[in-house]
């Protein structure tokens, strides 16, 4: 066993002395044992986490690599005009992996500190029931799908979107991997909403295990890179949950550049009205799919309204850079 705890932090050994290891089902039992392994409570958090995100963040993307590989699923594609290129997605794939390895592997280590300060359990065990934890994943998803719509609507905002999330913006019909692509800055603003909601939770009830927040994160992950797959099937899980955003949702703010700001959810949009052009566009596609049109002649009237969207998007972006700091427009 390794010993390379800080000074003054007790090794895993010391956390687990008094523990009854008979009583630990198999997950929690793994759990103890990389603890021990690691020995160094710290290294073993922050190890573990890094390994979460880029096993599930990659993981999920295969499948969508795999997808946009094989013409037969272009019917479910939501702009079947523009397929991602190996290319493209392999210098996608890059500049995620160096932002990951830059920017979020020295970060992550502050994670261990951060969340014992806030009184979330790490590497205790037993791990909390499906009943304790289950609701508190949903106060998450709600807390971050509308600090996400703040702060993204932000982001929109002449000097933070030409500095910062134009990167993200580089893709008008985006893929899996490009969940991810965004200025190291707006992972930070945006990673925000994904880990206060259990740090603020956890400060306040004192009831939060780690495990919960990997869940929730794994589903995070599996939201965002679905999102951005640019793929709505009959069975997307918006078709089952109405109010669920889904790929058509987010798609939609790639290709058009304005509306839908929210993550996971469509009420934020509905309530504020930032899904008006979004509503329209979709109410077009139900009529023109009520016409009987030949499979040509609708891919036809749909590329057309595609390319309209578009243009009418780059037009919207093109006034959203010319805002200065000082709020006046250019006049170039
Ligand atoms: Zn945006
Ligand atoms: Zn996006």
């Amino acid at each position: 066993m390794n010993s390379t705890a800080m000074p003054g932090h007790p090794t895993a050994a010391m956390l687990y002395a008094n523990t009854d290891f008979s009583q630990l089902n198999w997950f929690e039992t793994q759990w103890v044992n990389w603890y021990l392994w690691l020995g160094n409570p710290i290294l073993a958090t922050g190890l573990a986490s890094f390994l979460l995100h880029e096993v599930v963040y990659f993981g999920r993307c295969i499948p969508w690599i795999i997808i946009d590989a094989i013409p037969f699923f272009r019917q479910w594609k939501l702009q079947p005009n523009k397929v991602p290129t190996a290319k493209e997605q392999w210098e996608c794939t890059k500049q995620v992996l160096f932002s990951h390895f830059m920017v979020e592997l020295p970060v992550i280590w502050l994670f261990h500190p951060l969340a014992e300060a806030c009184g979330m359990s790490t590497w205790q065990v037993p791990f909390p029931s499906l009943r304790q934890l289950l609701p508190q994943i949903a106060l998450f998803f709600v807390f971050e799908d509308m600090f996400h719509f703040f702060a993204h609507q932000a982001l929109h905002w002449g000097p933070l979107y030409k500095h910062i999330h134009k990167i993200h913006h580089k893709y008008s019909a985006p893929f899996g991997l490009a969940a991810e692509y965004a200025h190291p800055a707006e992972v930070m603003i945006l990673g925000t909403g994904t880990v206060a909601g259990p740090l603020l939770y956890c400060w306040f009830r004192q009831d939060l295990h780690i495990v919960t927040v990997y869940i929730w994160i794994t589903l995070r992950l599996f939201q965002a890179v679905d999102a951005h797959s640019g793929y709505d099937f009959p069975w997307s899980l918006q078709h089952i949950l109405p109010f669920w955003s889904g790929a058509e949702h987010h798609d939609f703010h790639h290709m058009a550049f304005v509306n839908n700001f929210s993550t996971s959810f469509r009420w934020c949009d509905r309530l504020f009205g930032t899904d008006d052009k979004y509503r329209a566009y979709r109410a077009r596609i139900t009529k023109m799919k009520k016409l009987n049109l030949s499979p040509a002649e609708f891919e036809k009237m749909e590329r057309k309204m595609i390319a309209e969207a578009e243009q009418e998007g780059l037009r919207a972006e093109a006034e959203v850079e010319a805002y200065t700091f000082s709020g006046k427009k250019k006049t170039a």
